[in-house]
């Protein structure tokens, strides 16, 4: 068994390009998952001067890590929307999904795109009692707004179900041949992009972003953060407007069936089939908060036994993060009132094929100033008191990351082999002895060990580290190996 994604195993790019000079430009998009390529793709004929910089490579983050869904059916979406704002909500946001799904499958077709695009039937189940009627108003809403739902006792695989609806125009691919096709034309276009280059400081001087490198400085009019997490944007709440939800994945040999399934709510288990020169059952579970569970061995053992239990032996396994909003919707557009300048793409609450597509609409349609029915929808900048439960309850989450494993002492976060003398893990795997700073440059959290992938994992705002102390995943813009000065993130726009 491989601890790496299925998107990821040979994945090979003799076109990456590091940022090696000082660049003045009209747009600097930060980040390249779905929400940036997709975005840097729809401006690649645009005549202003536009980059885009990642840290990593192209789709090595969440997108890497994905279930590579492209769906409309979205556990209890409609329910939810109806039921906190109104019908009219769930039907424009609906439409937006239709949208996004259109757009990546006309890509696709017109640029040829080979990414194991298959057109499956998409099913919603529940086991619990509870959600039976939610279930039946989420079919009601569908059927409302002229979507074909159909109803079934059953589902195809032997999983409980004591109810199950299904629509059949849904999609699923390879997540990374599809951007990795993207870079490629947008190269092809001019477009200029850089892998292995990490923002680490923003600064607003005059009319300009200042944004650091470790060595160069990219002086922008404006900025689209592609980026995940929220970074930079302490200001203006995020941190509190988002949470964080983890979930466990693996990839098994298995027969091919055009369907995805999922539960209609948590405990998530959700499942899709890749066929490829071989044919995969990949199967998520185990969704919860980042700050709870923190036990990485269990919760990769628990997927493993999922997995078991449908007579699969898993071939690789990994673990992915999303950002979740206090209200199903996207935050996608301007981040403050009269200022055009800085914008975001995040909150995809797990539905980032569409929901990454969709800002990529809106954010090039802001860019070129041109309007777009959704941008209300998604608008960063709406506020409802309802949301002020999710709001504690994020901030409790954030507290409870951040005290729970400096007071507890639970052996399974710290096996044996770890020593942790004045805030540094000392790792010895037998052959070689890791120091890392045992803190999270990012705010601070001290950093869980997860035994599985041997990493160092922050149960605040899930950035990672490997055994090197080397950063593999945000929100921390520094490393933590022990032989560099310990950085915290200069995380704000200043
Ligand atoms: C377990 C799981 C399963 C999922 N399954 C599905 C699914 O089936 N269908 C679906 O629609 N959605 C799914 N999602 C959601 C989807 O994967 C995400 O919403 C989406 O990939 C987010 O894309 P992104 O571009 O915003 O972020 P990312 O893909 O994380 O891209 C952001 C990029 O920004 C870079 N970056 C960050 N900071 C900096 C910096 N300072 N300088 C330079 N670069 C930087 C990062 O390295 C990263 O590559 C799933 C999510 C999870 C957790």
């Amino acid at each position: 068994m491989q601890n790496k994604s299925i998107w990821l195993d040979n994945y090979k790019d003799n076109n990456v390009k590091e940022l090696n000079q000082d660049l003045t430009l009209d747009v600097l998009i930060i980040g390249g998952g779905i929400t940036g390529i997709s975005t840097l793709y729809n401006l690649r004929k645009s005549k202003l001067k536009i980059a885009l910089v990642e840290k990593d490579l192209i789709g090595h983050s969440t997108t890497g890590h994905t279930t590579g869904k492209i769906n409309y059916l979205q556990e209890l979406i409609y329910y939810d929307l109806e039921k906190k704002y109104n019908l009219d909500v769930a039907k424009l946001y609906l439409e937006s999904q239709l949208i996004a799904i259109k757009q990546i499958i006309n890509i696709i077709k017109k640029e040829k795109i080979d990414c194991n695009l298959e057109k499956v039937a998409s099913y919603v189940y529940t086991d619990k009692l509870e959600d039976i009627d939610k279930l039946k108003r989420e079919k009601e809403i569908l059927e409302s707004f002229n979507i074909k739902v159909k109803e079934h006792q059953n589902i195809n695989l032997p999983l409980k179900s004591l109810y199950t609806i299904s629509v059949n125009d849904t999609y699923v691919f390879h997540p990374i041949k599809y951007l990795k096709s993207l870079k490629d034309i947008c190269f092809h276009n001019n477009k200029e992009i850089y892998e292995k280059t990490n923002i680490i400081s923003i600064k607003k001087e005059n009319d300009y972003y200042i944004c650091n490198t470790a060595k160069y400085k990219i002086k922008t009019k404006k900025i689209i953060l592609a980026c995940h997490y929220p970074s930079f944007l302490i200001p203006y709440l995020f941190p509190i407007k988002t949470n964080i939800e983890k979930s466990y994945i693996t990839a098994s040999l298995s027969n091919h069936l055009k369907d995805t399934y999922i539960t209609s709510s948590l405990p998530t288990t959700s499942i899709r089939f890749h066929q490829d020169k071989k044919s995969y059952l990949i199967y998520l579970s185990t969704s919860s908060k980042i700050c709870n569970n923190l036990d990485e061995k269990s919760n990769f053992s628990k997927v493993i036994k999922e997995t078991q239990k449908l007579n699969l032996k898993p071939t690789y396994l990994w673990k992915n993060d999303d950002i979740l909003t206090v209200d199903k919707l996207p935050y996608i557009g301007y981040i403050k009132n009269d200022d055009n300048t800085l914008l975001i793409g995040t909150g995809y609450n797990t539905w980032g094929m569409t929901n990454g597509t969709l800002a990529s609409l809106i954010l090039s349609d802001l860019i070129n100033k041109k309007s777009n029915k959704y941008a209300n929808l998604c608008s960063p900048l709406r506020v409802s008191l309802t949301d002020t439960g999710s709001i504690l309850s994020n901030m409790f989450c954030n507290m409870k990351g951040f005290i729970q494993n400096k007071i507890v002492k639970n052996k399974n976060w710290y096996p044996e082999c770890i020593k942790i003398e004045n805030g540094i893990a000392i790792y010895n795997d037998g052959k070689n002895i890791y120091k890392v700073y045992n803190k999270c440059p990012h705010m601070g959290c001290s950093l869980i060990f997860n035994e599985v992938d041997k990493t160092w994992d922050c149960p605040c705002h899930a950035s990672r580290f490997n055994l090197e102390g080397k950063c593999i995943k945000g929100p921390s813009n520094y490393d933590i190996s022990c032989n560099k000065e310990f950085k915290y993130n200069n995380f704000t726009i200043k």
